[in-house]
């Protein structure tokens, strides 16, 4: 895995020896001498992780990390500080300006590449959500563009896997002081089942269990689907650090070295915990904004986008099966005096409660959706010219013969709705010409009087002929 690695430092030896280790694994090295040439190169560069020294003249490494964490364009590359401070204090501070993880000079080849190979795996992953959620942006729907940092990272569940009862006892009274809900177990087995009940927001592990591998717990944890995107957090000892290079390898987050400090346990929880946070509403808002891509908010019915896209397959399934389909095109009848009337939150009622009456008379493959406006379109596939008429006219009887109840001193509104109709063969036809053809009958319909059905070369239906098919859609008996 090839990545751009960003190495501050204003002094010179100290950049050539990072550079010399990173290019020998084959990243592609940038680097920086000063805070402000950093925040030019971080965004000239597009690095995938920055290695940020602390003590630096003029901006210090702190003051740089909080200006990358804190612009959404920025706030997703890890940082790494690069520090001779071993002070556990001066690590909370970079923990909190943002900082993903501390390497203490000299600095360790293992832990180097280590540190460096998981945060950039991880950044992979946010960057894949990143695109998929600028995709879903370029469907015309804009989510909130949220930042790591803006997470919060209290009240999270937090499971410790520990059999040390003195150690447990600390770090849960540790935890809590972010208001964490603490489940305290002692083994894998335990563990393994709490995870399978519920879900967590970070996972503590210990690599000292007396009776089993710590590390094997943390691969076993990571080829779970519910939990795999869970931080794993490891509790070791200073001779344990070939097992924690070993454990972020293998999908671990975290470290700390015991004796755990209060401070540096709550910081690096919290990282982890906004981390996961951020990713899962990167998730959600690209599952969102498909959802909005392909729905209409107000009614939930599919939108014309969607529309096009199913009626072109049907059309081509139509081709194979050599069936006919129905386009009805529906449109409320002087819609705009429901609004002018009564404004246009009452006419927001309607348009749910036509929708909701459109899709309890139609069969369960009938597709229907919201073009526009109050203008509807229900395509039946399958279907026969005289099945056609019934279902038109059952959809009309449905709108036009119970008034529609809503907030107004009344109580309900007289509503009526025109319907024109088109029945399509097996040739080759595009969306966009069916869909005119029933847009046509549509506002023959209307010409014709309205609250009435006009067919593609059939003229305007009887309703005489369909009542008793109206009186089906009153009932809501299925067809
Ligand atoms: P016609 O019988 O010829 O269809 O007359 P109409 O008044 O229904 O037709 P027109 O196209 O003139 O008016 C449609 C109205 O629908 C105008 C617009 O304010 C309203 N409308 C469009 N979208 C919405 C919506 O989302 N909510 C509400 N409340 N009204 C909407
Ligand atoms: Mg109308
Ligand atoms: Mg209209």
């Amino acid at each position: 895995m090839s990545a751009r690695v960003l190495v501050v430092d204003d002094i010179l030896p100290n950049v050539k020896l990072l550079e010399a280790k990173l290019s020998s694994e084959y990243y592609d090295v940038v680097t920086a001498a000063s805070g402000s040439e950093a925040l030019d190169k971080v965004k000239s560069e597009s690095p995938d992780i920055i290695l940020l020294d602390v003590m630096m003249p003029g901006m210090d490494g702190f003051e740089v990390c909080r200006a990358i964490k804190n612009s959404p364009d920025t706030a997703h590359i890890p940082v790494v500080m690069v520090t001779a401070l071993t002070d556990s204090e001066d690590r909370v501070h970079g923990l909190e300006a943002g900082a993903d993880d501390f390497l203490s000079k000299p600095v360790n080849d293992t832990a180097l590449m280590a540190r460096v190979r998981s945060l950039v795996r991880l950044k992979m992953t946010i960057d894949e959500w990143r695109v998929r959620e600028n995709t879903a942006n370029q469907f015309g729907v804009v989510s909130e563009n949220s930042n790591v940092m803006e997470q919060p990272y209290e009240e999270a569940t937090v499971l410790v896997v520990e059999d040390q009862s003195f150690e447990t006892d600390k770090m849960r009274d540790i935890l809590r002081r972010d208001r964490h809900d603490v489940r305290l177990v002692a083994s894998g087995a335990e563990a393994m089942e709490q995870v399978a009940k519920q879900d967590f927001d970070l996972i503590i592990v210990s690599l000292n269990l007396e009776e089993e591998d710590g590390l094997r717990l943390c691969s076993h944890l990571r080829t779970r689907d519910n939990i795999r995107s869970v931080p794993i957090l490891m509790v070791g000892t200073d001779e344990d650090l070939p097992k924690i290079a070993h454990g972020l390898e293998i999908g671990a987050h975290d470290y700390i070295i015991r004796p755990v400090d209060r401070n540096e346990l709550l910081a690096r929880a919290r990282t982890q915990i906004r981390r996961k946070r951020f990713q899962e509403s990167l998730r959600s808002n690209y599952e969102f904004s498909l959802s909005m891509a392909l729905t209409d908010p107000l009614t939930g019915l599919y939108n014309r986008r969607y529309l096009e896209v199913h009626l072109q397959k049907l059309l081509r399934k139509n081709e194979d099966n050599r069936k006919l389909l129905a386009v009805l095109m529906m449109d409320i009848d002087y819609f705009k005096k429901v609004n002018d009337t009564h404004g246009h939150g009452v006419g927001d009622e309607i348009l749910k409660e036509f929708a909701r009456r459109l899709e309890r008379n139609l069969r369960s493959f009938d597709l229907v959706a919201r073009l526009g406006g109050e203008e509807f379109v229900a395509i039946l596939p399958d279907i026969t010219p005289e099945l056609s008429y019934q279902i038109a006219e059952r959809l009309r009887g449905a709108i036009g013969e119970e008034p529609f109840a809503c907030s107004v001193p009344d109580g309900t509104i007289q509503v009526t709705t025109s319907v024109g109709g088109a029945l399509i063969d097996y040739g080759s036809h595009s969306t966009q010409s069916v869909l005119d053809r029933a847009d046509k009958c549509l506002y023959a319909a209307k010409d014709r009087g309205r609250n009435c059905t006009v067919f593609e070369n059939v003229g305007k239906l009887d309703p005489e002929q369909f009542k008793s098919a109206r009186r089906r859609a009153l009932g809501g008996e299925e067809i």
